[in-house]
C-alpha cells in the first residue's frame, strides 16, 4: 500500500499548498473564502472559492462551447485515448498529494485513500481511454436499396454531481466515460471533498485536454447542484448520492429542459450468511470489514446481517471481536483501519440512528461510543425487520443483525427494503448460491464474498437505489445516443 511513514505524510500535509479557485474554461477563477475543515481535527486545511448560479452559468457556457465548437468530439478516438492516458500518467504522478488531500477533507485512512481510491481513479480513466477506440458502430441489413448507418454520438455536456465518501472514484467512473465518448464535463464535487477534485482538473489542463472540456465548480448543493440540475444547458446529469438528492434532480430535470438524469442512490445491502458457508470465519471476518470499510461511509456497506439462527452466535462473536479489534484514529497513520466520521453534522446523524436502536428495542452488542468526531464500531444484534436500524441507511459504522430459520425466510427478510444496490449470499451449495442470487432484487450479489470488482462489470441499483450503470462498457450508454443513418441507394 504505502511505505511512507506517519511523520512524513504529517510533514507534507503541513506543507501542502492545496489549488483553491473553481476550474472553468482551463483556468482557476474566484475568490477562496469558504473554509474546508479536515474532521482529523476540525481545522481549516484550506480556503475555496464557492459557485452561485453566475459561475455555474459559466462552467456550463464553457463546457458547451467546447462541445459545440471545440476540438474534442471532433478528435479521432485514438486521440481522446492519448490524452486521457496523459491525464492517468499525472494522477499516477501526483498520487501521494491527492491520497492526502482525499485524507484530508474527508477523513479516509492514508493507506486506503492511496492504496485503494486512487488506484481505483487511475485503473478508470485508463480502462476508458483505452476503451475509446475500441468501439464499433453498426450497420444493420435492411434491404439492397438502402444503407442503414447506426452510430454513437456522445450526448453534449455532462454534469456530474458526487458525494464525498470515494469522491474522487464516484467521478471518475462518470467523466472518465463521458470524456472517452467525447463529450464535455462539469463536475460538482461535495462541499466535504472538494479539494481532490480541483487538483484532478489542474492535472487535466496540464494533460492537455482543451479548455472547457473538464471543469470543476465547487459550492452547496441546494446553489451549484441544483443550479446544474435546471440547466437548459446541460444534456445528462450523473448523480451519485442519497435517494432523497436523486429525487430532486428528477424534479430539476421535469422543470427544465428533460435532461437524463443517471441515479446512484443509497443502500441498505443484505448479507446473508447460510450453515454451509465455505468458510464461516472468513464469511463473519468479510461481513465486518464490510460495514466498517470507510467508517461505514459506503453505498454498497452489508449493514444488514442475515444470519442463520443455528450459527448466529459463532458468526456475531466473530463479528464483535473484530468490531473490538479495530485501529481507529488519525487517517494520516499508515496503521490506521478506520478513521473520523466526514463532519460533525454527519457524526450527530450516525448517532441519532445508534439512539434510534436502542430506542426501537435492538440489542447492543458494542460499540455505539461516540469519541470527538469518532464512532466506535457498533454492533446490534435481535434486530427485527419493523426496527428503524433495519430500514434506514445509516452510512456509517453501525451493523444490524436480523437472523432467520431457513433460506425462503432470508430471502424475504432480503428484499424488505426499498433499496436494492447490493446483496451477498454465503454458501457451499451450487444451486442455492444461483437460486438466492436469482431471487434477491440488487444490482450486484456477491456469492462467498463482498466488494468484489473490476471495472469490466457494471455497478448500480434497482429500486430506490437507482438505475444505470457505471464502470463497464455499458456505461458509455449513458454518454452517447444512438443515431440511425438512412441512405437510400
Ligand atoms: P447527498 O447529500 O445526496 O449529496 C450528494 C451530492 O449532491 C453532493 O455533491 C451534494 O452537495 C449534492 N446536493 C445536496 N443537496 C442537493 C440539492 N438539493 N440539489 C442538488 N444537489 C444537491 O449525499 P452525501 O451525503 O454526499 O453522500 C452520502 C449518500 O450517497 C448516501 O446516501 C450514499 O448511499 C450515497 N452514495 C451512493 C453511491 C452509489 O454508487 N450508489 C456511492 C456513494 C454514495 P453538497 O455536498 O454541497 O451538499
Ligand atoms: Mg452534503
Amino acid at each position: 500500500m504505502t511505505d511512507v511513514p506517519y511523520e512524513e505524510w504529517r510533514a507534507r500535509a503541513a506543507g501542502l499548498v492545496p489549488h483553491t479557485g473553481l476550474h472553468i474554461d482551463g483556468e482557476f477563477t474566484g475568490t477562496a473564502s469558504v473554509p474546508v475543515v479536515s474532521p482529523r481535527d476540525g481545522k481549516t486545511i484550506a480556503r475555496i472559492a464557492s459557485a452561485g448560479p453566475s459561475e455555474v452559468d459559466a462552467a456550463v457556457a464553457a463546457a458547451r462551447r467546447a462541445f459545440d465548437t471545440g476540438p474534442w468530439p471532433r478528435l479521432a478516438p485514438a486521440e481522446r485515448k492519448a490524452a486521457l492516458l496523459r491525464w492517468a500518467d499525472l494522477i499516477e504522478r501526483d498520487r501521494s498529494t491527492i491520497a492526502l488531500l482525499i485524507s484530508l477533507e474527508m477523513g479516509k485512512p492514508i493507506s486506503e485513500s492511496y492504496g485503494i481510491e486512487l488506484r481505483a481513479v487511475i485503473n478508470c480513466v485508463r480502462w476508458y481511454a483505452e476503451a475509446a477506440d475500441k468501439q464499433l458502430d453498426e450497420s444493420p441489413r435492411t434491404s439492397s436499396s438502402s444503407l442503414a448507418l447506426v452510430t454513437r454520438e456522445p450526448v453534449g455536456v455532462v454534469a456530474a454531481v458526487v458525494p464525498w465518501n470515494f469522491p474522487l472514484t464516484m467521478a471518475a467512473w462518470k467523466i472518465a466515460p463521458a470524456l472517452a465518448s467525447g463529450c464535455t464535463a462539469i463536475l460538482k464535487p461535495a462541499e466535504e471533498s472538494p479539494l481532490s477534485a480541483l487538483h484532478l482538473a489542474a492535472l487535466a489542463a496540464e494533460a492537455g485536454l482543451p479548455p472547457g472540456v473538464f471543469n470543476v465548480v465547487n459550492g452547496p448543493g441546494e446553489v451549484a447542484g441544483r443550479a446544474l440540475g435546471e440547466h437548459p444547458s446541460v444534456d445528462v446529469l450523473a448523480f451519485t448520492g442519497s435517494t432523497e438528492v436523486g429525487r430532486h434532480f428528477l424534479r430539476y430535470a421535469a422543470d427544465s429542459n428533460l435532461k437524463r438524469v443517471w441515479l446512484e442512490l443509497g443502500g441498505k445491502s443484505p448479507n446473508i450468511i447460510l450453515p454451509d458457508a465455505p468458510d464461516l470465519d472468513a464469511a463473519a471476518a468479510t461481513a465486518a470489514w464490510g460495514i466498517f470499510f470507510n467508517a461505514g461511509e459506503m453505498c454498497t456497506a452489508p449493514s444488514r446481517l442475515l444470519v442463520h439462527r443455528s450459527i448466529a452466535s459463532r458468526v456475531v462473536d466473530r463479528v464483535v471481536a473484530r468490531a473490538e479489534s479495530l485501529r481507529t484514529g488519525d487517517p494520516l497513520d499508515p496503521s490506521t483501519e478506520m478513521g473520523p466520521l466526514v463532519s460533525l453534522a454527519h457524526h450527530a446523524r450516525v448517532m441519532s440512528h445508534i439512539q434510534a436502536a436502542k430506542s426501537d428495542g435492538a440489542h447492543l452488542r458494542t460499540g455505539a461510543a461516540a469519541d470527538g468526531r469518532y464512532i466506535a464500531p457498533t454492533v446490534f444484534d435481535q434486530v427485527k425487520p419493523e426496527m428503524r436500524i433495519a430500514r434506514e441507511e445509516i452510512f456509517g459504522p453501525v451493523l444490524a443483525v436480523l437472523e432467520f430459520d431457513d433460506v425462503d425466510e432470508a430471502i424475504a427478510l432480503a428484499n424488505d427494503t426499498e433499496y436494492g444496490l447490493a446483496a451477498a449470499v454465503w454458501t457451499s451449495d451450487l444451486s442455492t448460491a444461483h437460486r438466492v442470487s436469482r431471487s434477491l432484487r440488487a444490482g450486484t450479489v456477491w456469492v462467498n464474498c463482498y466488494e468484489e470488482g473490476d471495472m469490466s462489470v457494471p455497478f448500480g441499483g434497482v429500486k430506490q437505489s437507482g438505475h444505470g450503470r457505471d464502470k463497464s462498457l455499458h456505461a458509455l450508454d449513458k454518454y452517447t445516443d444512438l443515431k440511425t443513418t438512412w441512405i437510400e441507394l
